[in-house]
């Protein structure tokens, strides 16, 4: 399979990147993970308008779903449309939500998006088999494991330190995780993870390669990010950028 990052901004959108929204492709098959603010913009630079199969959005906040209220207007009014209902993957409210921050008042989203309810367990998207479970995060936030041909990504989403990222991670191929925090800082408990969590977790889940995403680079150093999260994993590790691609 192969991971297009289309955005990466923790929180805000970035001087350098969107928020919050990953391309996996796999047999001609795209599925998206979140679709955070700006991140329509990136999904037209690297893969096209049109190119998505399904969806999955981790949790609700609007660095990770905003933009799917900016794509109802590319599915529904497109020249050539409307085109056909897209499958969401999501946690209970999306469809009010994402009606909401489309602006009706009545009519909801359903034309352009087939919602199916996230709850921890193992279903197939596509040619994946995505394994989803409650993280921990403010919100209702499901951490994704994404297995393909024996290849295995694992997505944190937004989260604190908790043993479900360790079991959706365990022994994946790619450990696409966040790293919001600094060390070092007195951090509110229950969000999210520093550099140092990120590494940690990535060591007890024996992961073979680490990603690093959500950082905010309005608040703070990614080389203090990288700093801490190699003291605690000695494997490959490196922090994505916009359009960056890999090969899993
Ligand atoms: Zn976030
Ligand atoms: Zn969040």
């Amino acid at each position: 399979m192969r991971l297009t990052v289309l955005g990466c901004a923790g929180s805000f959108p970035g001087p350098e990147s969107p928020c919050s929204a990953y391309l996996v492709e796999a047999e001609g098959f795209r599925l998206l993970l979140d679709f955070g603010s700006g991140s329509l913009s990136t999904l037209q630079r690297y893969v096209g308008l049109h190119a998505l199969d399904a969806i999955v959005l981790t949790h609700l906040h609007g660095d990770h779903i905003l933009d799917a209220a900016s794509y109802v207007v590319v599915r529904r009014y497109a020249p050539d449309g409307p085109y056909p209902a897209l499958p969401v993957y999501a946690p209970p409210g999306a469809p009010d939500r994402l009606n909401a921050a489309y602006g009706q008042d009545e009519s909801a989203v359903d034309d352009v998006y087939q919602f199916y309810g996230l709850q921890p367990g193992t279903f197939p998207i596509g040619p994946f088999t995505v394994t989803v479970d409650r993280v921990n995060h403010p919100v209702e936030t499901y951490g994704v494991r994404l297995e393909h041909e024996g290849r295995v990504l694992c997505y944190s989403s937004d989260t604190a330190p908790c043993d479900a990222l360790l079991r959706l991670a365990q022994d994946a191929d790619v450990f696409l995780c966040e790293a919001s925090y600094l060390d070092g800082v007195d951090n509110p408990p229950g969000l999210h993870l520093t550099g140092r969590e990120a590494g940690e977790a990535a060591t007890k889940a024996g992961v073979g390669r680490l990603l690093l995403t959500h950082l905010v680079a309005a608040w703070g150093s990614e080389a203090h990010t990288v700093e801490s999260a190699v003291g605690a994993y000695t494997g490959p590790l490196e922090v994505v950028r916009a359009g960056a691609s890999y090969d899993i």
